[in-house]
């Protein structure tokens, strides 16, 4: 079965061909600047990538592109538009109402469009993506995997704010986590990568990206994640601040004469690894400033650590304990120096590092070593295989 997997955002959308038998992806790329100018890029797997700028002023048109991408005559990864046996789209917010992926039915629409509410940068432009499918692939199979359905299971000490009671009654004011995919998908694959029993473990799952979260996964379900109402608490991240004293939105807008707009921008985009080191939101930028001793940048990876290995000791606390900590996403997966920081901080908890893993590249490993109390290990994540796999499940 090919599964068409979409991530549509307001001006951009992603997209993977994937043979959900052999689960190769056979096609993949994105549409850029859509509503702007437009921009294609495609690659079939094992050909060169090709960029080509086209006028895309709406989704529908960027989805006919790639349409006619993907059965092109040259380099084409299918022969017509009937193998194409499902669409899979990320929905990025599923209210309490989604704790788990669904088949895109016409009650399920307006259900995910209530939610827009709750992410109104996201969900419109994800619902604009599965109407223009719709309209394309009318009698194709479409499913909605939410961002937000891996974390339902969070008990409601872990998701209650502490908040008058009625926010949460009239307007759903709670905590509901995000990257639930990959949290979902990373803590399954490293149960089954180190022969654990999913439903008889304790697992912290660190996604650390551009956006970063982690959660506690107790027995195969969420109990904990730190990721809030939005995807600005938590972790300090790229661009976004993480978890602040809320006092700080006043001082700030009275102090520098802002609203509530000009303060959301500061958190969201002008904040976290960047604001603080005044040098970049990327890893690899940041540690070669902080080897050349850039005061900005050694802030900035140390509290982004720092707070890292805090929600770790808050998990295992959470939990009572802690079998495996999976490193995952852009960072996780690839900054060994991140990992050894965060590592060092897990000492009382009986965690040893094996250096020479840590510095290794590679898939799935344990980096910790022999002796540890708990494996330390790198998986990494793949969340349109992780929406395949769902929208298999629910077509079949
Ligand atoms: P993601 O949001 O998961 O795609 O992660 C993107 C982020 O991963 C980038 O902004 C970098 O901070 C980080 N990253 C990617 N590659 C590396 C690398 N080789 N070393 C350190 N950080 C990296």
């Amino acid at each position: 079965m090919n599964v068409l997997v979409i991530n549509c955002g307001s001006s951009s959308l992603k997209y993977q061909l994937i043979d959900s038998e052999s689960e190769a992806v056979l096609a993949k790329g994105l549409c850029e600047r859509i509503g702007i100018d437009g921009r294609l890029v495609y690659q079939k797997t094992g050909l060169d990538k090709e960029v080509t700028d086209a006028a895309m002023p709406t989704h529908k048109q960027a989805i006919e592109l790639v349409l006619q991408a993907l059965v092109n005559d040259k380099t084409g990864a299918i022969g017509s538009l009937s193998e194409i046996d499902a669409v899979g789209h990320r929905v990025v917010h599923g209210g309490e109402k989604f704790a788990a992926s669904t088949l895109l039915t016409p009650e399920v629409l307006k259900a995910i469009e209530e939610c827009n509410d709750l992410a109104p940068l996201h969900n419109p432009a994800n619902l604009i993506g599965i109407h223009a499918c719709k309209e394309l692939m009318p009698n194709v199979p479409m499913v909605g995997v939410f961002d937000t359905a891996f974390h339902q299971t969070m008990p409601r000490k872990a998701y209650l704010y502490g908040l008058p009671y009625e926010y949460y009654e009239k307007y759903k004011v709670r905590r509901y986590g995000f990257h639930g995919t990959s949290h979902s998908f990373v803590s399954k694959h490293v149960a089954e990568f180190l022969g654990l029993d999913y439903n008889k473990s304790k697992i912290i799952v660190a996604h650390l990206g551009n956006g970063a979260s982690i959660s506690a996964v107790l027995n195969g379900e969420c109990v904990d994640t730190s990721m809030g109402l939005t995807p600005l608490e938590g972790l300090v991240m790229g661009t976004r601040s993480g978890d602040i004293d809320p006092a700080i939105m006043e001082f700030l807008a009275k102090k520098e004469n802002l609203d509530i707009e000009g303060i959301m921008g500061i958190l969201n985009k002008k904040s976290g690894v960047e604001g603080i080191s005044g040098v970049s939101s990327d890893f690899r930028d940041l540690e070669e400033a902080y080897e050349k001793g850039v005061q900005g940048a050694i802030d900035a990876c140390q509290v982004f650590c720092y707070r890292v290995a805090k929600y770790i000791g808050a998990y295992a606390a959470a939990m009572n304990g802690v079998d495996v900590i999976a490193f995952t996403a852009g960072i996780g997966e690839n900054s060994p120096f991140v990992r050894k920081m965060v590592v060092e901080y897990l000492g009382y908890l009986g965690i040893t590092l094996d250096e020479a893993a840590n510095a290794e590249r590679g898939d799935d490993k344990v980096i910790s070593d022999a002796a540890s109390k708990v494996k330390v290990c790198v998986i990494p994540t793949n969340e349109e295989l992780a929406i395949a796999r769902e929208t298999v499940a629910l077509v079949k």
